[in-house]
């Protein structure tokens, strides 16, 4: 009974290798470390989108402003040449109106020029982040893959140690299978293990000799505990 013990410890430790192997996943921490550089630049690219739109409608504006000018100096040109007026003087004024106009106009042309090459600057980043964004997701799709794959392989490893450890457990007596338990939780996952002269092969200490030789003498099935680590010693 005592024997069945250690082959359940056995499967008890594989399980938790399993386990503690896949909580450390190197695919893992890969993949979160990449989401959370995902995360900052989905932040950049809507922080830039919303700068490049501002000065888009800047521009716009400038733009806006350009042409109606222009339309007003086409207008007042119209008239300057359509002969309808022929005051010198109100000709040499409509002709001081285009002018003014026109200048203003510039101006305003060479404003947007400015804001065109900021925008353009802007469109340029967008670009970028949105490649890095790209770039990103498929390295996350990647990574979300060789996990999905590795994290497969341990469920299926760990179904059938659980299933042989069902096996096992089930042919241990109640009592002694709770009392395993209570010293697996204590001896950090070590509910019983080999006796080896004075060696307790759970923790490797050793125990009085005197101790190990009352143990290799009780009756078979005596339960006895290593006085180190707490686990059910099997002689
Ligand atoms: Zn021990």
């Amino acid at each position: 009974m005592l024997d069945t013990l250690l082959e359940l410890q056995t499967r008890d430790t594989a399980i938790d290798r399993l386990r503690h192997r896949s909580d450390t996943l190197p695919e893992r921490a890969a993949l979160e470390s990449v989401q959370a550089e995902q995360a900052v630049v989905e932040q950049q690219v809507a922080e830039a989108t919303v700068r490049r739109e501002a000065v888009a409608r800047e521009e716009q504006r400038f733009d806006d402003e350009a042409r109606s000018l222009e339309d007003k100096a086409a207008e007042v040109e119209r008239r300057l040449y359509s002969g309808e007026v022929t005051s010198p003087r109100e000709l040499q004024a409509l002709q001081a109106d285009v002018d003014q106009l026109r200048r203003h106009r510039g101006g305003l042309e060479d404003r947007e020029l400015e804001v065109m090459e900021r925008r353009e600057s802007l469109d340029a980043e967008v670009t970028e982040l949105g490649r890095r964004a790209a770039e990103l997701e498929a390295e996350a799709e990647r990574l979300g893959g060789a996990l999905g794959e590795v994290e497969g392989e341990i469920d299926g490893e760990m179904l059938v140690e659980r299933t042989a450890r069902d096996e096992i457990a089930a042919t241990v007596d109640d009592g002694l299978l709770a009392d395993y338990e209570q010293c697996r939780h204590r001896a950090r996952g070590m509910g019983a293990a080999r006796l080896n002269g004075n060696t307790c092969q759970g923790c490797h200490l050793s125990i009085p000799s005197v101790e190990a030789e009352r143990i290799r003498k009780s009756p078979s099935g005596t339960v006895a505990h290593c006085d180190n680590c707490g686990c059910i010693l099997v002689p």
